[in-house]
């Protein structure tokens, strides 16, 4: 099988030849259809935050595939059943946090693409009670950045509290903020996009975003604040200042949701601000097996459109610089050819 590696930090991946890998007990092998290009996968890659991967290591935590291997004692899943491998690559089921629904928590968690190898690659493995059943009818180009686009801006939401009639403003409408927007209009929000591009902004527009700031011009907080404030903000930019632009615009009471993960962000906050307003900043990490299985349900009964281009895995560098340099229209997917 082929994949897609990180030999070293900021070097450009390698598609090498592998041996197909061997499915341990409780795990399955995946024949991968599709494997989306999250942001995260670039800072894996760049080994960009505190906790690092170890090179040489294969990216990728949106990949999405027939199983085709069962190991020892995987009885839940059949061969030829399509699933998807999320970041949450397993847990230990055990922990006060997974005991009490917040398994994304679990300190003995492995990632996937990041302490294990990931969907960049025609086959991996998946432990089995962590991949998640795709239902009928969902397409694995579509099911791939719902499995960590989706399941993130999903759970942000849902972590924020979102009420119809309140304002969320949606801070970078990229791979997961395009989700946001329509999970955001789903909740029955007023949706504010903030994007640096006009493409952006207009598929934001296309997605049903009531209000669109740009940010390259508009001051975000004032232009939130003419609306009365954001209930909640949703920080999806891969910009320290996107932060703090965004929080400056929350209304009494609002919640900034930080989820973008800049490589040494910091935040600083306006104390006295924070205070008499009464703001909450959370972080928001992917979400559990349970939003999972919500956003493909979601999807599944047409409450959602993921747009996506399609490239092959052999494109993965200029893949990566293209979604630095912000031309990608929302999500990159690899097309691994299993589904042909
Ligand atoms: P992306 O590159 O597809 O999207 C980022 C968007 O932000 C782009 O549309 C870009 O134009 C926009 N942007 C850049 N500067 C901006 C600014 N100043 N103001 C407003 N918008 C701006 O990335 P993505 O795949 O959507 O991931 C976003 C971030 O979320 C990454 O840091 C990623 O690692 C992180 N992430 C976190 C979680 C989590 O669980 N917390 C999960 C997945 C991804
Ligand atoms: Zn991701
Ligand atoms: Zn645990």
């Amino acid at each position: 099988m082929k994949a897609a590696v990180v030999r070293a930090f900021g070097e450009p991946l390698v598609i090498e030849e592998r041996p197909d890998p061997e499915p341990g007990p409780g795990q399955v092998r995946v024949r991968v259809e599709a494997s989306g290009l999250c942001h995260t996968d670039i800072h894996a890659a760049h080994g960009d935050w505190p906790v690092k991967p170890s090179p040489p290591f294969v990216p990728g935590h949106e990949g999405v595939g027939l199983v085709e291997k069962l190991g020892e004692g995987v009885t839940h899943l059949a061969v030829g059943q399509r699933v998807a491998v999320p970041w949450l690559g397993t847990a230990c089921g055990r922990c006060e946090h997974c005991l009490s629904g917040w398994e994304t928590l679990c300190e003995q968690q492995v990632n996937t693409g990041y302490g294990c190898d990931g969907g960049y690659a025609g086959k991996m493995l998946a432990r089995a009670d962590f991949a998640q059943p795709v239902p009928d009818g969902v397409s694995p180009f579509d099911a791939a950045p719902l499995t960590c686009a989706g399941v993130t801006t999903y759970k942000a939401l849902k972590v924020a509290g979102v009420r119809p009639a309140q304002l969320v403003a949606v801070s970078g409408v990229g791979g997961l903020g395009h989700l946001a927007v329509q999970y955001a209009k789903i909740a029955g929000a007023t949706v504010a996009a903030i994007d640096v591009t006009d493409e952006k902004l207009d598929l934001a527009a296309e997605l049903g975003a009531d209000i669109l700031v740009d940010a390259r011009k508009d001051d975000v907080g004032e232009v939130l604040k003419r609306y009365g404030g954001a209930h909640a903000a949703i920080a999806l930019a891969v910009d320290e200042a996107a932060f703090s632009a965004v929080h400056s615009g929350l209304r009494r009471g609002g919640k900034l949701v930080m989820v973008a993960l800049p490589a040494h962000g910091t935040v600083r906050l306006p104390i006295f601000d924070t205070v008499l307003g009464g703001t909450s900043v959370i972080g928001s990490i992917v979400g559990t097996r349970q939003d999972l299985a919500e956003v493909f349900q979601l999807h599944a009964a047409g409450r959602t459109r993921v747009i996506h281009e399609i490239r092959p895995l052999e494109s993965v560098n200029e893949s990566i610089e293209a979604v630095l340099r912000g031309e990608v229209k929302a999500r990159i997917v690899f097309d691994l050819g299993a589904h042909r």
